[in-house]
């Protein structure tokens, strides 16, 4: 009988010991993240002298690899949950989603088809129903699915609104997003097989919004031309400053032009469950479609995102092929096989963190921290303007401020100023204090701060702000 020892299994007692060490790390990790720093930093030379080498022919003790990657590699990355990490858009995560995602790679569950995993699928539908009735989406019609991030569900929208707006001739069809609409918008219109000219970036006003009369012109020169405007993007909440677009003129414009309107939610959505934020995001509801992005601001660690679409048709329609290995694992109509409904065929199980954070803490725990990371911008703002050295770029809104130094009585030139935020940043990044980068807004450099972190509190702030003014302090007498 023909057998191997090459099972690449390892004894009860073995797995269980490094289980052990494994959690045991993880819950470390939760334990002390407030009080570890929140910046790595190290070059490729350093990186590659810890860790080049040829992929060893024997294999080595497991608890020495173990140990090696926690001391080296886990170490070696900014702590994206630290509260006094505050750019780009943090990832606070939660200890049952990185649980439930451990669960989920240890039963190794396909989340790609109904028969292979049923209860996978219909958690995804639960969990989806959950979003559709909270952003106002038909539910029984509407659908969706989880994707790896925002990235990949925006692209998923595009290529969904392609084909129903366009079937498989788009060379004359147009698309139109704000300049503040994120980057990975244009790089899923590019790789959905755009042109440069097929796509339109109409400027913001002074809040950052879509220029609306210029999208009006934009849109009626592009209909008198003979060309096809086939979708809108939206932001709900820019990552750069939080703005939500108009959403129902937006929606008014769409619907006239029968354009495709995609909301793209990835930062900002998750703010809906706030008083505050659902006022902000009134017309969401509105929307063709929606990318929502758990792993931002509804605190599920990496990679989970999300499209919401209006009629759930509309992915079937355009990500289904037949072929024949998948003849025999066809459902009926209800049981959805989601590789039918997206791009990727083999999925991993994102439902379950979604699910069982939210059954395990309740959507009130959700929206207590979403208001409380609200208001702690807002607070922001208080603590900026109520200082001499600061100023206020542009206001909190869902959570993210943007400011500089720029202390009264010492008249700088832009230039100056720009380069003294700049130097402010690099010297609180090189302490390791704290990740603070900078962003330009209006072609000013300004300091940002993306307040989505629940365990962030106004003393981070303050204390961040102190450093800030000690590094500032370096150039000039305050
Ligand atoms: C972060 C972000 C994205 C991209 O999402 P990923 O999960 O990083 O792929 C898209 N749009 C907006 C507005 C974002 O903030």
């Amino acid at each position: 009988m023909l057998k191997t020892e090459a099972t690449l299994e390892i004894s009860k007692e073995a797995m269980t010991r490094y289980g052990y060490k494994v959690v045991d790390a993880i819950v470390a990790h939760f334990d002390t993240q407030n009080s570890k720093l929140p910046v790595a930093s190290a070059t490729r030379e350093e990186m590659d002298r810890l860790f080049s080498e040829a992929a060893p022919e024997r294999g080595m003790d497991p608890d020495n690899v173990l140990q090696f990657v926690l001391d080296e590699v886990m170490t070696k990355s900014n702590v994206v949950s630290h509260p006094r990490s505050y750019s780009f858009v943090p990832g606070p995560s939660n200890y049952i989603s990185a649980m439930a995602d451990s669960l989920a790679s240890g039963f190794n569950i396909f989340s790609g088809g109904w028969a292979a995993s049923p209860a996978a699928a219909e958690l995804e539908i639960v969990t989806m129903n959950w979003l559709l009735k909270l952003f106002g989406f038909p539910v029984k019609r509407g659908g969706g699915i989880f994707t790896s991030g925002g990235s990949m569900a925006n692209l998923t929208a595009i290529i969904t609104a392609r084909k129903v707006k366009c079937g498989d001739d788009f060379s004359k069809a147009v698309i139109y997003l704000s300049d503040q609409a994120h980057s990975s918008n244009i790089k899923a219109i590019r790789s959905a097989g755009f042109k440069k000219e097929q796509i339109r970036v109409i400027p913001t006003d002074s809040e950052f919004k879509f220029a609306l009369n210029k999208l009006k012109n934009a849109i009626a020169r592009d209909v008198l031309e003979g060309l096809q405007p086939f979708c809108l993007i939206a932001t709900a909440g820019t990552t750069n400053t939080g703005t939500v677009d108009q959403l129902s003129e937006l929606a008014t414009i769409c619907k006239k032009e029968k354009i495709w309107f995609h909301i793209d939610g990835a930062y900002g959505a998750a703010a809906i469950l706030s008083k505050n934020g659902k006022q902000l995001l009134k017309g969401i509801e509105k929307a063709d479609s929606l990318t929502v992005d758990p792993h931002k601001w509804f605190f599920q660690p990496y990679e989970i995102g999300c499209l919401l679409v209006r009629n759930h048709q509309w992915l079937k329609g355009t990500f289904t092929e037949k072929p024949e290995y998948l003849r025999d694992i066809e459902g009926n109509t209800s049981e959805i096989n989601f590789y039918d409904h997206g791009i990727e065929l083999t999925r991993r199980f994102r439902a379950l963190k979604f699910y069982m954070s939210i059954k395990t803490f309740g959507l009130r725990t959700f929206r207590k921290a979403i208001t409380y990371n609200i208001q702690l911008a807002e607070a922001t703002e208080t603590v900026l303007r109520k200082s001499s050295h600061w100023e206020v770029i542009s206001p909190a809104t869902l959570a993210v401020i943007n400011f500089r130094f720029n202390p009264i009585g010492n008249r700088l030139s832009e230039k100056k100023l720009d380069a003294l935020n700049q130097y402010i940043s690099k010297q609180v990044v090189d302490s390791k204090q704290a990740l603070l980068v900078t962003t330009v807004l209006n072609g000013q450099v300004v300091l940002r701060m993306c307040l989505i972190n629940p365990r962030t509190t106004i003393q981070d702030i303050k204390e961040t702000l102190v450093l800030c003014e000690s590094f500032a302090a370096e150039k000039f007498t305050l």
